[in-house]
């Protein structure tokens, strides 16, 4: 069912939006979630995505994704999904661009050392979780307006920004913020349809591009996702359409082909689900008892398949291994010296909230780089983490 313009009764409506958390005065020429779009464009955390590792060390080489260009494929893929299916474009740019604001330097090695010594340094911290940092990014450590601390986002963006949450954060939210965003993880309703869009968007984007990567780096093996349902079915139709198709080219048609197909997919799928459930409005399909956005069971687990086989040859992988343990030792270090010499961070970050949150602050908000360069800094020790046998 269309709504105003060309958006779905069930999509978010900026003119219905729950609002931000400081009331501002309407902006002259854009809607609201335009104005959370480009708030997030221009902050600071934004611009070091690029600088931040995705999979592989972002100084490993240029052509490998960083945060910042898979921020942006998740963007391009929830947009065009959103449009067809006639949800708010505007809101899933917002809510892609902001998802991985979070992140710590280094990956998922990052957050898991920056996890580990948040709760060693004080048994009563809920621990790190780069949703929970993206939305802590957002609500308070951008420093950029006169009257408030963070973007002051409306509420639908930074619900779909915050994709996960530990009951634990949840609770810690929902008791400075009741029936904010926290609350949905504590009584079991759902985000709207663009956060829910958005985070399988995130999920196409990391598969596509972490073949593409692996297989160009030399750690995947062509041949071996070629055991895999939906790999070997696209490589198949490549070859079918173009006959003598190899190398990098049969590589990016694959890819191609799969990732049109899980867009058409989780349109189709979701179209079906939202069509049996009948919700009339945005505030029904957080009601619906269960996500509306999904792909079909056929393709769910064909994906489920990919994920596992990415897990097991490219996430656990030796060399990525080797670069995590020495990303991760970094991360400890760096935490220590600043527990222990708090002058060491700039002055905002000590004052700000009491000690091991301050630290845990700063440091996630590095870019790979300042991270090795302020280790060099604080321990007169230069850590090389790029991967001996260099990339593709
Ligand atoms: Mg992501």
């Amino acid at each position: 069912m269309r709504g105003s313009g060309d958006l779905s009764t069930w999509a978010s409506d900026p003119g219905r939006s729950r609002g931000r958390r400081y009331p501002e005065v309407p902006a002259p020429t854009r809607d609201d979630f335009q104005r959370d779009r480009d708030r997030i464009v221009h902050s600071t955390a934004f611009r070091r995505l690029v600088y931040k590792t995705q999979v592989f060390l972002n100084h490993e080489g240029d052509l490998f994704r960083t945060r910042l260009t898979h921020s942006l494929e998740v963007a391009q893929l929830a947009r065009s999904i959103a449009r067809s299916m006639g949800l708010n474009e505007d809101l899933c740019e917002a809510i892609s661009l902001a998802h991985d604001l979070g992140h710590t330097p280094f990956g998922h090695a990052g957050q898991h050392a920056l996890d580990e010594v948040l709760r060693q340094a004080d048994p009563a911290s809920s621990g790190f979780e780069h949703n929970f940092q993206s939305l802590r990014v957002v609500d308070e450590l951008e420093e950029r307006y006169p009257d408030f601390d963070g973007l002051n986002l409306t509420f639908e963006s930074r619900e779909g920004i915050l994709k996960h949450c530990s009951r634990r954060h949840a609770e810690e939210l929902e008791a400075r913020e009741p029936a904010g965003v926290g609350l949905r993880f504590l009584d079991g309703t759902q985000p709207s349809l663009e956060a829910q869009l958005c985070n399988l968007a995130d999920e196409i984007a990391y598969n596509a591009h972490d073949i593409d990567d692996g297989v160009r780096s030399g750690l995947l093996d062509y041949e071996q996702l070629l055991a895999l349902s939906l790999p070997r079915r696209f490589h198949q139709e490549a070859l079918d359409a173009f006959p003598r198709l190899q190398g990098r080219r049969l590589l990016y048609e694959m890819i191609r082909r799969m990732l049109s197909e899980q867009v058409y997919d989780l349109a189709a799928a979701s179209s079906t689900l939202i069509a049996s459930r009948g919700p009339a409005t945005a505030d029904d399909v957080r009601l619906a008892g269960m996500p509306l956005i999904a792909f079909g069971d056929s393709m769910g687990s064909g994906l489920a398949e990919v994920k596992v086989f990415l897990r097991r040859a490219l996430y656990r992988h030796p060399r990525v291994v080797r670069t995590t343990e020495g990303a991760k030792a970094v991360i400890r270090r760096l935490f220590e010296i600043y527990t222990a010499e708090p002058d060491q961070m700039p002055a905002g970050y000590a004052r700000r909230v009491p000690g091991a949150r301050a630290v845990a602050d700063y440091i996630a908000g590095m870019t790979d780089r300042f991270a090795l360069k302020e280790h060099h800094r604080l321990t007169g020790v230069a850590i090389q983490l790029a991967g001996e046998e260099g990339g593709g």
